[in-house]
């Protein structure tokens, strides 16, 4: 599992540059502290079990064999991983749990230390140079999970093995998620987290990681099924974010428009059938042509997000929200007559003006102008409704901004 984006590298010399490492350039101090701890842990553990234990003999065999298959995977699977590092951005989940974690099982906890280290350095010089920092802390972090996953000796046979996963998936994915949630100031926990198609995918992989650990001891040719069965599951992974990009706005992330008209129809066609009444808000930026002209575009989009953000937090997950263009927002409410649809929009109206955005020099506050409409009142399929909402908006805007207002 790994987090954050793709950046430029240095090229493989620019790691020996300590002063210039990104590290130091975190903005914050514990958050360098954090990822160091994880990283020295990851050395020392190596460096005790080693030490302290010594290396059976039949260990060497799948050690060798994992390691070929990291290998091996890294390149099979290179064009879809540049694929993705060319098309998708943003914390995802990978593959090589499958190697990692059968090697966490499996191996001497130094010698898994070793296949988890080579797995993530060799994708490093093949796929895509990441900050070094980055790909090490994940590196580093998949090894502590897989120390971890060793502490199993002390739990009942049976359930080993689902102890084990459950303790390297778990404690893997908690911390990179603290990380990428430290490093971004201001943001909510839930926004670090992965979402629930990628925690099925990450259990998914570990889940062939046993299989793999099973196949290296008892069948080694099963290898080779596996690593077809990781592969379609990677490049069916890919297609599925390209699929889900291409439904968001590129800025906020948000549901686009052409997206959200397609869901929006679809939805009130369903809460028809139910006798289920909807209701539509359509959502405008006050004067937000002053504040691109005051500080800049760059603010302007800061703002945008900082509203989508808000949007996202004060909707419910039955809620469809959407940018619907430039500064303009719309929420299908399902299951919402006009009378919740305005306290909704007011809940809104008001978050949006206790948000503040800092500036140079100081901080900037917005308001929004938001037009409601709703079944059965204002029409019962979307043209009718949106058009209720935007002559509202209208109203709204016309009465001084900064309200909410329906169609009388
Ligand atoms: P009103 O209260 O009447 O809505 O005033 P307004 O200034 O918000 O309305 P208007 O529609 O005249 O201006 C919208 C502005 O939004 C104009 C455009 O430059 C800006 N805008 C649209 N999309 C973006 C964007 O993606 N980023 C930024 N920074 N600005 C955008
Ligand atoms: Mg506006
Ligand atoms: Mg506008």
């Amino acid at each position: 599992m790994e987090g954050e984006r793709t950046q430029p590298g240095w090229g493989p010399f620019g790691v020996f540059a300590v002063g210039r490492w990104r590290l130091w350039r975190l903005p914050d101090r514990f958050l360098v502290g954090y990822v160091l701890a994880v990283d020295l842990t990851a050395l020392t553990g190596a460096a005790v079990a080693f030490h302290a234990l010594p290396v059976p003999e039949r260990d060497w065999r799948p050690f060798w064999i994992l390691i070929a298959c990291c290998v091996v995977y890294v390149e099979v699977s290179r064009s879809i991983e540049r694929s993705r590092a060319e098309f998708l951005d943003g914390p995802h989940i990978d593959l090589n749990s499958v190697w990692m974690f059968a090697a966490a099982l499996l191996l001497h906890p130094g010698l898994a230390a070793v296949v988890i280290a080579v797995s993530y350095a060799y994708r490093w010089l093949r796929v895509r140079h990441r900050e070094v920092y980055r790909q090490t802390f994940s590196a580093a972090a998949s090894i502590v999970a897989a120390y971890l996953a060793n502490l199993v000796p002390f739990v009942p046979h049976e359930l080993a093995i689902f102890v084990a996963a459950l303790l390297y998936g778990l404690s893997n994915t908690a911390l990179i998620t603290f990380a990428v949630h430290r490093s971004r100031p201001g943001t909510r926990l839930r926004d670090a987290l992965f979402s629930p198609p990628e925690y099925a995918l990450e259990a998914s992989t570990i889940a062939l990681g046993v299989l793999l650990a099973w196949a290296l001891v008892d069948w080694p040719p099963m290898l080779v099924l596996i690593m077809g069965v990781t592969l379609v599951l990677h490049r069916s992974t890919l297609v599925q974010q390209l699929r889900e990009q291409a439904d968001a706005d590129g800025k906020t992330g948000l549901l686009n428009a052409v997206r959200w008209t397609e869901i929006a129809t679809s939805e009130l066609a369903r809460g028809r059938r139910r006798g289920m009444p909807a209701s539509v808000l359509m959502l405008d930026l006050d004067h937000f042509k002053v504040i691109n002209d005051r500080h800049g575009h760059l603010v302007g989009d800061k703002v945008l997000l900082a509203v989508a953000a808000a949007l996202r937090a004060e909707v419910r997950s039955a809620d469809v929200l959407a940018r619907f263009g430039g500064e303009e927002f719309v929420i299908l409410l399902p299951g919402t007559n006009r009378f919740d649809a305005v306290t909704i929009a007011e809940r809104i109206r008001h978050r949006v003006a206790a948000l503040t955005i800092p500036v140079a020099g100081g901080e900037i506050g917005i308001t929004i102008s938001i037009g409601v409409a709703a079944q059965p009142r204002d029409g019962q399929t979307l043209e009718p409704l949106l058009l209720a909402a935007d002559r509202a908006l209208y109203v709204a805007k016309e009465a001084g901004r900064d309200r909410v207002r329906t169609m009388p």
